[in-house]
């Protein structure tokens, strides 16, 4: 579904991605691991194109992005949730859900609603669809976020540190959520410091330093059997 080819990106001589290669199948939940300034949250904003691509190219169900006119319609089938949830505070649980199926999609309002009050169910988040973001907590929140996500029907999800910004104790039901969202077969881009999620859900880790995926393969693969120093590193400092 998406396939990632020599991608590079750089701002002004700033060289951050130096030869991106990705494949992701559909269904497939792909964990990406990494020390910071790696370029992880550069590659997910250049797969939904909120970055222009300097080099290479990234095909969309074949389709290369880099020559796509059409960004705003991409966008819809690429979804997106953020470490800081980033909701819209003057809207309630239920109007967050159902804001963009209505105003992008131009689906009918009673159609809309319907549909976002099953995500709700579905993330556990039902009885507080007529509250503000402000009065939930962050774990809440991230449901709602992926709730609001999921809303627009996208043919893949694109996970940015979704549980950094989190206590420890609402880190679970997060992750619970994403774990139930895997097993429907939903495809996700999961970058993650949690290596238990990683190792337990994904089907392909890519561990990625200085710009490019230096590994890639099983969980079983990068994370017991690696020979790669950089991810042995890498991995000592996680535990
Ligand atoms: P982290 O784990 O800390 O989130 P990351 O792997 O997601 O790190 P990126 O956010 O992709 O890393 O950043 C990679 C590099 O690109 C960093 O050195 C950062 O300073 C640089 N960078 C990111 N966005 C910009 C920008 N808009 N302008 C200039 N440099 C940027
Ligand atoms: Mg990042």
């Amino acid at each position: 579904i998406i396939s990632i080819q020599n991608l590079t990106k750089s701002y002004g001589s700033t060289a951050v991605l130096k030869g991106v290669n990705l494949e992701v199948k559909k269904g497939e939940v792909v964990a990406i691991i990494g020390p910071s300034g790696s370029g992880k949250s550069t590659m997910l904003r250049c797969i939904n194109a909120m970055e222009k691509i300097t080099g290479g190219d990234i095909l969309f169900n074949g389709k290369s992005i880099a020559n796509m006119k059409n960004l705003p319609e991409l966008r819809k089938d690429i979804g997106m949730v953020f470490q800081h949830f980033n909701l819209f505070p003057h809207m309630t649980v239920l109007k967050n859900v159902m804001y963009a199926p209505v105003t992008v999609r131009k689906e009918p309002r009673d159609h809309a609603q319907q549909y976002a009050m099953k995500l709700l169910k579905k993330v556990d988040m039902y009885s507080k669809m007529d509250v503000y973001p402000s009065t939930l907590s962050g774990g809440q929140k991230q449901r709602v976020a992926i709730a609001r996500a999921l809303a627009m029907k996208p043919e893949i999800l694109l996970f940015d540190e979704p549980t950094s910004a989190l206590d420890p104790e609402m880190v679970g039901e997060v992750l619970a959520v994403m774990k139930e969202l895997a097993k429907t077969g939903m495809t996700m881009i999961v970058v993650t410091h949690e290596m238990g999620f990683a190792r337990e859900v994904a089907n392909k880790v890519a561990f990625m330093d200085e710009g490019i995926v230096m590994e890639e393969g099983t969980p079983e693969e990068v994370f017991d059997k690696t020979s790669n120093e950089r991810v042995k590193a890498f991995l000592a400092k996680m535990l």
